[in-house]
């Protein structure tokens, strides 16, 4: 017998109702595609062709996107390839609001062309006094790419051998700034540079003097580096790539520069990403003198990077709203994590998993404050647990053969949904 025939026809199954309604909110292509995906299950002969359309409807995607949310129990505060700093509710809030038509660059009072972003650079300035002027790009690298682009273009930035940084993948600033048609003047040696070594260097070609700070690494030893201070008494703008985007200083992390401090101190600019320990999207701050600000403003390029209504959206309640879940996580009681993993493991144990509650170091991650450690606690789970969890997007770290699952990164209400995914792995549901 053919068991094609006994296979429904796409369009039979798609009229069910749950289907058609599916394809209203997901549209008809990811419909049409779980749709075949039961087909197919039916002609291998794993369900019965009348659960076809059933098999389709529990086979939907919940969202529209193949982007999938993760749980964060790497111990990595900021990891980049799992989207660095999780938005506050306020956040997600605001960028719901602003996905339809809005303000962004309208005045409702006057009907008119209005600044664009208006009220996140109000509150960009709020938060750091300091700045007289603000505008937001794509991300730091963009933010660089800007500064370089509209100060620099064809003329020299100098900068200290110490801090000709690679962040991750392959991103090595230099290479971006270079990328603009600005030269480098490289300063000093690997592990010292001082005031003077910059002086030297200056002349009729120099566009500014940049400092970067080594976000993911640190040197010790026999080092100097010439400070903000030292760098404004020159005679050429200086710009500081202060990397976690710090508006204040953070008695937590006392050897990360802030942007309101390294202002005070004289910098014409300060470049910063929004998405680090900031806590918000991803986005690339520019703060300083309102002339230099407004230079890179009027340029060109802007208008390749600038941010959307989304990005401004969620930077503003950033700013204004309740501290988001990156300056909590690294605010969290490391006694309260050790209670959260006990009672998670015994939780775990009592559904047969061979769950421990262990003590763990944290990190804040490449976004930042190197060499420091958070002390944490994680629930220790045999080491194959790690793939099935991946699979359902709970992300551990691998020590010594064993699972860990940091609880610093991870908000305390997703204790509960992480309990119940690992309990699935265990039972060996799919
Ligand atoms: C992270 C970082 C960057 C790159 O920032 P993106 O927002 O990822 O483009 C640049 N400079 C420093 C010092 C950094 O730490």
């Amino acid at each position: 017998m053919d068991s094609r025939r006994q296979v429904p026809r796409t369009d039979a199954v798609l009229a069910d109702p749950r289907l058609v309604e599916a394809a209203e909110r997901l549209g008809r292509a990811l419909v049409k595609a779980a749709v075949a995906r039961a087909q197919q299950r039916a002609r291998d002969g794993e369900i019965p062709p009348a659960a076809v359309a059933d098999a389709a409807a529990a086979d939907l995607p919940e969202h529209a996107t193949t982007l999938r949310p993760v749980v964060n129990a790497t111990g990595v505060l900021l990891h980049t390839n799992l989207g660095r700093a999780p938005l506050s509710p306020a956040a997600r809030d605001a960028v719901a609001a602003a996905a339809g038509c809005t303000d962004v660059e309208y005045d409702l009072a006057t009907g008119r062309r209005g600044v664009r972003g208006r009220g996140t650079l109000e509150a960009l300035r709020e938060a750091c006094p300091a700045a007289e002027a603000a505008v937001v790009v794509n991300n730091n690298a963009a933010a660089l790419a800007l500064a370089a682009t509209a100060l620099a273009a064809g003329r020299e930035i100098v900068l200290s051998r110490g801090e000709m940084v690679e962040i991750g993948d392959g991103f090595r600033i230099p290479e971006l700034l270079a990328a603009t048609g600005a030269r480098l003047r490289e300063v000093g040696t690997t592990n010292r540079t001082t005031a003077a070594d910059y002086a030297a260097a200056l002349g009729p070609d120099t566009g500014f003097v940049l400092k970067i700070h080594p976000s993911n690494f640190r040197i010790e030893g026999f080092t100097a580096e010439a400070s903000v201070a030292e760098l404004a008494a020159l005679p050429a703008p200086v710009v500081v790539d202060i990397g976690s985007g710090l508006l204040a200083p953070e008695p937590l992390l006392p050897r990360e520069p802030d942007a309101a401090t390294v202002l005070a101190a004289g910098a014409d600019l300060v470049t910063a990403s929004g998405d680090k320990l900031l806590g918000g999207p991803q986005a690339g701050l520019v703060l300083g003198r309102a002339e230099t600000v407004a230079r890179l403003r009027r340029h060109p390029l802007y208008r390749a990077l600038r941010v959307d209504k989304l990005t401004l959206a969620a930077l503003e309640a950033t700013l204004r709203g309740p501290r988001p879940p990156v300056a909590r996580a690294l605010r969290a009681d490391a006694a309260e994590l050790r209670r959260r993993a006990e009672l998670l493991a015994k939780e775990l144990s009592a559904q047969g998993v061979a769950a421990d509650a262990v003590d763990s170091e944290a990190t804040v991650g490449g976004g930042g404050a190197p060499g420091v450690t958070l002390p944490s606690a994680a629930v220790a789970l045999p080491g194959g647990y790690a793939g099935p969890l991946r699979e359902r997007g709970v992300v551990g770290r691998v020590e010594h053969g064993r699972l860990l699952l940091d609880l610093r990164a991870v908000p305390p209400d997703e204790d509960a949904p992480l309990a119940r995914v690992v309990a699935a792995v265990a039972r060996g549901e799919s």
